[in-house]
């Protein structure tokens, strides 16, 4: 059975455009055949909680239909990391090529260190929320009450608004 998983992709290294661009046709090509997927647009933020000399990031978010377990999708998407250019550096938060986050995955709940769901900063990150709302904003997450659309009207958050980069990509 296909589950509809949300995910995350922020770039601040290297081509941040052609970045994105591979991560995302990487993902469509986890689609099981006639299935559709939806992307939002994409955005600028200022790096949050990063060392001091990184550059902006570009973000969007994308939903996809996934057979499989979501153990499996996080091994896709490492894999898609490593793929893009992704290198492995010890320094907490330091510049990427790419990151991919499961925002959600389905009704699915999990609470490990090594796969959370639904991702547990979702709701506190305007650049996950405002991309995620382009695409699902009516999307109530498993275990919560409120939608992805008034998360984002309620966020109190002190990061600063994000720009578009770019609606069609
Ligand atoms: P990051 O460096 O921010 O990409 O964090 C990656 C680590 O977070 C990996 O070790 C993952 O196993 C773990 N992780 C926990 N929950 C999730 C999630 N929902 N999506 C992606 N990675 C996750």
């Amino acid at each position: 059975m296909a589950h509809r998983a949300g995910i995350s992709l922020g770039s601040n290294l290297g081509n941040r455009l052609a970045n994105l661009r591979k991560g995302r046709d990487l993902l469509v090509n986890l689609l099981p055949e006639g299935t559709n997927f939806l992307q939002s647009a994409i955005y600028q933020s200022e790096p949050v909680d990063c060392p001091g000399d990184s550059r902006d990031f570009f973000n969007a978010v994308i939903e996809i239909d996934f057979v499989g377990k979501p153990h499996d999708l996080l091994k896709a998407t490492q894999g898609i990391e490593y793929h893009v250019g992704r290198i492995a550096v010890s320094q907490r938060n330091a510049p990427r090529v790419l990151d991919l986050d499961i925002l959600y995955f389905g009704n699915i709940k999990t609470d490990e260190d090594i796969l959370t769901l639904p991702h547990p900063q979702l709701t506190h990150r305007r650049f996950v929320l405002e991309p995620l709302s382009d695409i699902r904003p009516q999307l109530i997450l498993p275990g919560d009450q409120s939608t992805v659309e008034e998360h984002l009207r309620k966020l109190d958050s002190d990061e600063p608004e994000l720009t578009i980069v770019q609606t069609v990509w």
